[in-house]
């Protein structure tokens, strides 16, 4: 039988939800058991790769592709060809762009999970509506409750049967009291009705203000944000207080008393350097045996968490320390590259190494060539995946000055785009040498939508999406490195490197080290001469990595940042 536990969020947004939902999962995991993770995020766009990176941070690509049919109720099972053709092409939702939380989620619980695990506003009502209008509830007033909360929980008792583990966490996105959170909670409040009382928790994740004036935590916000969650029904078995310092013992009574919850039940959530050790300070608390076995009365076997310390131990201490520049387009928050920070990491801990980010700013590069020399200060240059065609040329200069100063460069999806764009320029006297995307009128498409693509218009889930096989060619760097014929990677794009520029860029050297299974898209490209040392995947390799696996290209070209770290000092 299947147990489930919610996660809400107090106070405030970004005090790190996932990472709590994540490393609840890992008290699972390391008593043995079979976790799943559901996000549901309260707004209305159907999934979040219709949403801007700044403002929402990454979208993150699962392996697998969902068909989201939104008009199959559970008294509907039509076969999805036949809708087609029934009822035009809108039948059926291609997802696998989603929430940035299942990067945390795959990477802490080294497992891919399906796409329809995000259950977003607008499956939701769609799902409501359109149902609506095939007679679903035919003769009914279709309501909030118990049409919308019933679709919710049916929703999450999908996933449950699906995945069939032993626990499914899930994760409501947002603040208590949201507007657009209101039909969750109930929904929550619901199922907690339907389930026998072992069978579900509510965990609170809080902040615990630190105020510098007073030197001391302050819980009133929290106590506020329980009182909010107790008018909905809902009365929270365990609250994680984020925290600047771990929570005192006073402060845990404190919380304990006004927001009725045991003190054993009160845990910190300290402000960590490697994110990964969240899971060992739970322990540290006994929350692994609080939830387990005294709320959910599960009989575990006796945790074994030496693996994982050994590996937060590897990240801890770090010999060498290695400055990467990621030359991008926008004034970024951190989370827009989420999965690809995360990466580096993984790749510098298995190499003993600590890896320091910085973002720069290309446009400027435009106006000031001079400027793009700040880029030999670094020891690798990692080029971002991106849109449209602000900032383009100057991070069109950045490729090329890696090639003229031999920086390590590691290009990805629209990186590589443009490192072919900077290599066609350099070395093919290309000057106008562009991508349809940013120019398109360009004289020389050395980049252009990929063929399917010319005749969509629809923006949501149209791009090339999910899991593909890649086959390497044998001799070269990826083939190498992945130590395997093909792989599969995850893939997020329009455009591709045109065959005809590449097959001519191959005799100044460059190699075009894999393509996909039909033999037309090229995968990826390499410039590996003389000093250089440049790759550039069509794919996002950063998605498969893992905090004990990290991906075989991110370690190919940190390592290469180190060796030419210690041969140059
Ligand atoms: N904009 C480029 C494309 O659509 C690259 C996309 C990306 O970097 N994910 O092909």
């Amino acid at each position: 039988m299947t147990k489930f536990i919610f996660v809400t969020g107090g106070v405030m947004s970004a005090i790190g939800k996932g990472v709590t939902t994540a490393s609840l999962g890992k008290l699972f995991q390391f008593r043995n058991y079979d976790v799943s993770a559901i996000k549901i995020d309260p707004y209305l766009n159907v999934d979040p790769g219709t949403l801007n990176p700044i403002e929402h941070g990454e979208v993150f690509i699962t392996e697998e592709v969902w068909d989201f049919v939104p008009s199959m109720g559970p008294n509907r099972k039509d076969d999805i060809d036949d809708l087609n053709t029934a009822y035009g092409k809108k039948q059926v939702y291609r997802i696998c762009e989603i929430d940035q939380d299942f990067g945390t989620y795959e990477r802490f619980l080294d497992k891919n999970l399906h796409p329809s695990s995000n259950i977003t506003s607008g499956q939701v009502y769609l799902s409501v509506i359109l149902q609506e209008r095939y007679g679903e509830y035919l003769g009914r007033t279709v309501q909030i409750i118990p049409h919308v909360t019933d679709e919710i929980k049916r929703r999450i008792r999908q996933i449950a049967e699906k995945d069939n583990s032993d626990v499914v966490i899930t994760e409501i996105g947002g603040t208590v009291g949201d507007i657009e959170a209101m039909p969750y909670l109930e929904a929550v409040r619901q199922f907690r009705l339907e389930e026998p009382k072992e069978n579900t928790a509510l965990v609170h994740v809080t902040l615990i203000p630190y105020s510098e004036a007073v030197g001391e935590l302050k819980t009133k916000p929290t106590q506020h944000s329980v009182k909010t969650l107790l008018s909905l029904g809902l009365q929270p078995d365990i609250i994680i207080g984020r925290a600047k310092i771990e929570l005192t013992e006073q402060v845990r009574q404190k919380i304990s008393l006004y927001c009725n919850v045991p003190v054993q039940g009160v845990i910190s959530n300290p402000e960590l350097s490697i994110i990964y050790e969240l899971p060992l300070i739970f322990e540290k608390f006994n929350l692994g045996t609080y939830l387990i076995h005294d709320l959910l009365q599960m009989v575990p076997p006796k945790p074994d968490i030496s693996k994982w310390e050994e590996l937060i131990e590897k990240y801890k201490n770090p010999k060498h320390s290695l400055k990467i520049a990621m030359p991008g387009k926008y004034t970024l928050i951190t989370d827009s590259y989420v999965s690809i920070n995360e990466a580096l990491k993984h790749a510098a801990a298995h190499l003993d190494s600590k890896i320091k980010i910085e973002w720069i700013d290309a446009e400027p590069f435009e106006k000031d060539r001079s400027k793009v020399s700040v880029l030999s200060g670094y020891d690798g240059i990692l080029m971002t995946p991106g849109f449209g065609e602000r900032g383009v040329e100057g991070m069109i200069l950045a490729a090329r000055h890696a090639i003229q100063a031999k920086i390590p460069f590691l290009g990805i999806c629209y990186g590589a785009q443009i490192l072919f764009c900077a290599f066609c320029r350099e070395f093919l006297g290309l000057d106008k040498a562009a991508s349809t995307e940013f120019v398109p009128e360009t004289c020389d498409p050395v980049v252009d939508l990929l063929p399917e693509q010319k005749k969509i218009k629809d923006k949501g889930g149209t791009m090339r999406l999910g899991g593909q096989e890649i086959y390497f060619k044998e001799g070269s760097i990826l083939h190498d490195v992945y130590e395997v014929p093909k792989a599969v990677e995850r893939f997020r794009h329009r455009y591709h490197i045109i065959t005809r520029y590449a097959e001519e860029a191959q005799q100044k050297g460059l190699v075009i080290s894999s393509y996909d299974k039909t033999g037309t898209i090229i995968n990826s490209i390499e410039y590996v001469k003389d000093g250089n040392w440049m790759i550039g995947v069509q794919f996002h390799p950063e998605y498969k990595s893992r905090p004990a696996r990290p991906s075989p290209v991110y370690l190919a070209f940190v390592k290469k940042c180190l060796e030419k770290k210690i041969q140059s000092s």
